[in-house]
Order: C-alpha cells, then sequence, then structure tokens
C-alpha cells in the first residue's frame, strides 16, 4: 500500500448558517439555482450551463468553464461551489485500483469514501454521515458515535470528485464511468433520509440535472430502520436495498446490532421483503461472519428457513468475511466454516455470494471506516 500526501489547502473555509455546510449548487433545486445566479446580477441560463459543467464534465472550477466570461464564471463558481470537501490523505491497494480518500469537511471533521474499480464496473462506497449512531461493537465507525449528518451536497460531492478522478484515467486501467455507488461507508443512511434520498435522486436524475446514474446501480444499506424502509418503499426509486442481518434470532442480534431491540429480525425481514414486493428489487442481506459467534450452521439453517418462510427468489444473500477493527475481540470466520454456512445457505435455494474483502489492508473495507488523523 502506498500513501499520496496531498497538499493541504489552508484557506478558511466558509460557513453556513447554524453549523450547516456553505450554501453549494448541488443542495438547490432546479429554481433556486435560477434565482441564485440572477441574484448574483447574471442571466438565467448561466444555471444551467453552470450543471452541465458540474453534473456533465463533473468539474466545479472555473478555469474549465470557457464558455462563460471569466469574471461570470469566476462569480458564480466562488459563490456556487464551495469547496466542501478537502482531500487530506489517499491510501492505494489493489494495485492502484482501490483507493480510500480521506476528507475533510467545512468544519473540520472527516470522513472517508472508498473507490473500487473491477474489470467491468466501478463503485464508489461513499459516508453518509460522520460517524454513526447505531454502535454495532463490531463496527469501527459504530464506536464513535454519531457527530452529525452530511448535507446532499457533502455526499454527491464525494460522488463527483470519484466520477471525476475515474473520468480523467486516474485509476490503473484507462479512463472509465463511475457504474455503481453503495451506502455502505461511515453512517447509518436512513437515519438520514432526507440528504440521502435528495442524493439518490441527484444521482440518477438524466444530465445534465444529475449524474444520469442507474438506480439499480445504487445500494442503500441498512441496520433495519424499519419505518424508514417503509418510506423508502413508497419512493418507488428501484435502488437496491441491503439489510445487514448478521444473526437470524433476536438473542444475538440484539448484540450485535442494538437496533434490534427496537425492530426484531422478523420485523427487519418483513419490512425488506416488502420493499421487493412493491419495487420488485430483490434484497440482499448481510452477514458478517464472527468466528464462533453467528456462523454455526444452525443459524444458516435457521435463517434460509426465515427467508423462504417470506417467499422464494426475493432475496440474496451477502457474507463478508468480518474486516478486524482495533480493540475488537472478534475475528473472521475459519474459511471452512464460510463454505459451511454458504452450502447451507445454497441448499435453502437462497442465492449467496461471498462479498470480497477489497481494501482490507488500508482499512478501507466494510466497518473499517474511521477517519482518524495521523
Ligand atoms: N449503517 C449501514 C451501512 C454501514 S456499512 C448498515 O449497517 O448497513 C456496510 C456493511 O458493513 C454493513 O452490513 C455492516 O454491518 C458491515 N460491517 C460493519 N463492520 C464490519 C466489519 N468489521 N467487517 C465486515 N463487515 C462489517
Amino acid at each position: 500500500m502506498t500513501a499520496t500526501p496531498i497538499a493541504l489547502d489552508l484557506s478558511a473555509p466558509r460557513r453556513g448558517p447554524r453549523g450547516k455546510p456553505p450554501r453549494h449548487f448541488v443542495d438547490l433545486t432546479p429554481e433556486q439555482r435560477v434565482t441564485a445566479v440572477t441574484e448574483l446580477g447574471e442571466k438565467a441560463f448561466r444555471a444551467k450551463q453552470l450543471a452541465t459543467h458540474y453534473f456533465q464534465h463533473l468539474t466545479d472550477d472555473p478555469e474549465a468553464m470557457t464558455d462563460l466570461p471569466k469574471a461570470t464564471r469566476d462569480l458564480l463558481a466562488a459563490d456556487l461551489f464551495p469547496q466542501l470537501l478537502t482531500p487530506v490523505r489517499a491510501l492505494q491497494a489493489d494495485g492502484g485500483t482501490t483507493v480510500k480518500t480521506l476528507w475533510r469537511l467545512f468544519d473540520g471533521v472527516k470522513v472517508e469514501s472508498v473507490l473500487m474499480r473491477y474489470r467491468n464496473r466501478s463503485t464508489l462506497c461513499v459516508s453518509s454521515e460522520v460517524g454513526c449512531g447505531m454502535a454495532c461493537p463490531f463496527c469501527a465507525t459504530g464506536q464513535l458515535g454519531l457527530t452529525r449528518n452530511l448535507s446532499t451536497a457533502e455526499i454527491v460531492e464525494q460522488v463527483r470528485r470519484a466520477a471525476r478522478s475515474l473520468a480523467a484515467g486516474e485509476l490503473p486501467g484507462g479512463p472509465t464511468r463511475l457504474s455503481n455507488v453503495v451506502f455502505m461507508g461511515m453512517g447509518e443512511p436512513l437515519a438520514n433520509y432526507k440528504a440521502v434520498m435528495e442524493t439518490v435522486r441527484t444521482l440518477i436524475a438524466p444530465t445534465p440535472d444529475g449524474l444520469g446514474m442507474s438506480a439499480r446501480n445504487i445500494t442503500v444499506s441498512t441496520v433495519g430502520l424499519v419505518p424508514a424502509m417503509e418510506k423508502l418503499t413508497k419512493e418507488q426509486i428501484p435502488v437496491t436495498l441491503a439489510l445487514s442481518l448478521h444473526a437470524p434470532d433476536d438473542e444475538l442480534r440484539s448484540e450485535l446490532v442494538p437496533i434490534n431491540t427496537r425492530w426484531s429480525v422478523d420485523e427487519a425481514l418483513d419490512a425488506a421483503h416488502h420493499y421487493f414486493e412493491v419495487t420488485g428489487r430483490r434484497v440482499s442481506i448481510e452477514y458478517a461472519m464472527m468466528r464462533d459467534i453467528n456462523d454455526q450452521a444452525w443459524r444458516a439453517d435457521l435463517l434460509g428457513t426465515k427467508l423462504n418462510a417470506r417467499g422464494r427468489g426475493w432475496v440474496h444473500c451477502n457474507p463478508i468475511p468480518l474486516n478486524p477493527t482495533p480493540g475488537s475481540k472478534w475475528t473472521a470466520s475459519d474459511p471452512q466454516v464460510e463454505q459451511e454456512f454458504v452450502a447451507r445457505l445454497r441448499a435453502h435455494g437462497i442465492p449467496t455470494t461471498i462479498r470480497d474483502t477489497r481494501g482490507s489492508d488500508i482499512d478501507g473495507a466494510c466497518g473499517q471506516l474511521a477517519a482518524e488523523e495521523d
């Protein structure tokens, strides 16, 4: 692995009202963008030009906006494209095809995102909150507690910057597009519902009003906040829903995913199944495999039984080898035990694929994001 130090931008960060990030183009509706541009004394059609630069050309740099007069682009960019994310550090793994970036936000707090390039797709794992309030004991972010939610623009900026990096050919393999976004970085996306849904809408809006991504290639992962899952179901946006189950029984799950004491295994599975019924989108069940904790054959059978009790073909299982986090008493399951677990699920007819652990050597894999300062 290699660390690439990045020059720090020491200019004083701008602030928005009441501890919010400064106003950013992405956080405005198309109408508000027109209003903002005209209030700055410029013509309304400049709003569309800015959108084209930002969402299509993936740039917020006034120097690149050569179809606008110099004074105009400097004025508009300075006002509407404040730098929300400042790169602090980038770590690479897997021959440069995995890149974890640590970002500093306007108020000095930090989050991470992880870009993974595969042969036929590129996936960005984004953070939706600074820290997380869900307190899952095996997850590094869970140990931090929640500092604050991210704004839509702070999340979209993670995506825009990754897409630009890929388009510019900064990862090995030549220029490419960002195809997938997973809300599996820091935070519980459904606890920051409004900003996350606005982000999803922005990602799937056709260019130049959004990034033109496919909803199917966006995965929202949740601990199982049932009312928010029901709300998501009603949105009728065909994103992929992933449920972090980690245990098929309430006794163990309440220990691993404390919110289970509020919404049980059965309630979370019912909400996940309802999501499938309404959207037709197959749900993913995430299951971090922890040695001698949740990896017993009987738990695989119980999981298979509970999933099949709700129907067939609605769900896909994603066991994740536990990525170790500092101070955690848990370790990954024995590979043979893991294989047996997978075989049992498959014997129940549940499609099952083990999640890769890309980036684990740079603490960039699932559950390892802690955004520590070095
Ligand atoms: N809050 C959301 C998104 C977080 S991370 C959620 O919980 O779903 C995405 C996945 O990584 C979740 O399934 C989470 O449980 C899992 N995870 C957390 N810590 C992990 C670890 N140490 N090893 C492997 N997976 C982990």
